[in-house]
């Protein structure tokens, strides 16, 4: 029994899928975060721009044929072209549009102008082929061509762009070494089945992938939110805890000494009543950016609250730790905060304490830290203290 495929029948089906695809992700657009939604917004105009094409191609024996070529053409550059735009967006990229709209006008010129002047499909196809995989390759440059582009979601898409562009290539390359594979041009072939088959079911794939890497951000979001203090960007309470747990295994593990300093700042409450809470605010904002700077990039800082910091130092003993915490201390009592314009001197109390063998837990190293600071607090402010039990490992 012959089996029987009409390539027409699978670009309709396609098409079919590719816009329900489409509009059920314009109503998914609506519950999205808003930084998500203007991206998405140009992936579903991609997403109905690409079956539409599918259309015009399966109409050729009903239209003028050229009507058909340009204007699925420009329907499939369009579509590419929004696409690299989802994703340029999406990961904040610098905007670099001119370069797509050009090569997608390129490629519909093109193929208005080898149709109506030169004859010759192999040529026009070629053409038409090299500036779509171009505009591909763009699309491949927004995905994995940024800081922010992370996780895994994101090679579905990548998969498909590659999957896209050897549909092409194959395609211009069968026109030259076997043009009786794609020259009807719903005849059924191995070149011309896997260029319907597969390419109509693609954006659908692409849109999934698109999906999932806006889920898997969302999820990397929250995740970032609940370990992250809202208002100084640094560590808070919860997960400056977990990273002290975690030091202190890895200090165990490898031998190595850990140290904690207990930053807290002085008079506070008095740069909230004479300046107000706003300014308070910024003073903690400042301070931290003062604390960044003077720390490794191993050290981890975090806040517990209020106005009191901790840094955990691992691989530093308690004489270092003491040097680091003067270092902290002396940038700020000798350089005024700058307050949304209004310079103010602030000092901080520092308490010092180094993993000791008795310490089981966190908790137990911190208060010996907690207690150095507040000897500091007692003993003038502007101050750093070791806690003695500290000065062991040395
Ligand atoms: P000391 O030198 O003894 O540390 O005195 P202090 O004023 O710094 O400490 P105290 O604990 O008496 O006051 C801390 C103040 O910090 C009280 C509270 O209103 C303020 N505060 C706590 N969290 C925030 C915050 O998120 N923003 C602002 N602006 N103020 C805060
Ligand atoms: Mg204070
Ligand atoms: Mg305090």
């Amino acid at each position: 029994m012959a089996w029987s495929f009409d390539i027409r029948s699978a670009l309709l089906v396609g098409a079919l899928l590719t816009t329900v695809v489409g509009v059920l992700l314009l109503l998914v657009t609506r519950g999205l975060p808003p930084s998500y939604r203007r991206s998405m917004y140009w992936w579903v105009a991609g997403t109905l721009m690409l079956p539409a094409s599918f259309v015009t191609m399966a109409l050729r024996d009903f239209v003028p044929v050229w009507t058909s070529v340009v204007v699925s053409n420009l329907l499939i550059a369009g579509g590419i072209a929004a696409y690299a735009i989802a994703l340029e967006i999406f990961h904040g990229l610098p905007r670099r549009r001119l370069r797509l709209w050009l090569l997608a006008a390129a490629s519909v010129l093109s193929s208005v102008w080898l149709a109506q002047v030169i004859e010759n499909v192999a040529v026009r196809l070629s053409v038409v082929v090299l500036l779509m995989a171009m505009l591909c390759s763009c699309v491949f440059a927004n995905l994995y061509r940024s800081p922010r582009s992370r996780g895994r979601t994101r090679h579905i898409l990548g998969t498909v762009v590659v999957i896209a562009i050897a549909i092409l290539v194959s395609r211009a390359v069968a026109m030259f070494v076997a043009p009786e594979q794609v020259e009807g041009v719903f005849a059924l072939s191995q070149v011309q089945l896997a260029s319907y088959a597969v390419g109509s079911v693609l954006p659908v794939v692409a849109s999934f992938g698109f999906l999932l890497m806006c889920t898997e951000r969302s999820q990397r979001d929250l995740e970032r939110a609940a370990r992250v203090d809202f208002l100084t960007d640094c560590f808070n309470r919860r997960a400056i805890e977990e990273l002290g747990a975690r030091a202190i295994a890895a200090a165990r593990r490898h031998g190595t000494p850990l140290a904690v300093l207990v930053i807290d700042i002085d008079h506070f409450k008095k740069i909230n009543d004479e300046l107000g809470h706003a300014a308070g605010d910024d003073a903690l904002t400042a301070a931290v950016a003062r604390i960044r700077t003077e720390l490794r990039a191993e050290d981890m800082l975090g806040r517990m609250g209020g106005e009191e910091f901790i840094v955990l130092m691992p691989n530093t003993d308690s004489a270092a730790a003491v040097v680091a915490g003067e270092r902290i201390r002396q940038s700020f009592s000798g350089t005024p905060l700058d307050l949304d314009g209004v310079l103010r001197r602030v000092t901080i109390s520092v308490g010092a304490a180094v993993l000791a063998p008795a310490d089981r837990q966190f908790s137990q190293l911190l208060l010996r830290a907690d207690r150095a600071m507040y000897a500091a607090k007692n003993a003038g402010r502007d101050l750093v203290i070791s806690d003695p039990m500290s000065g062991w490992d040395a």
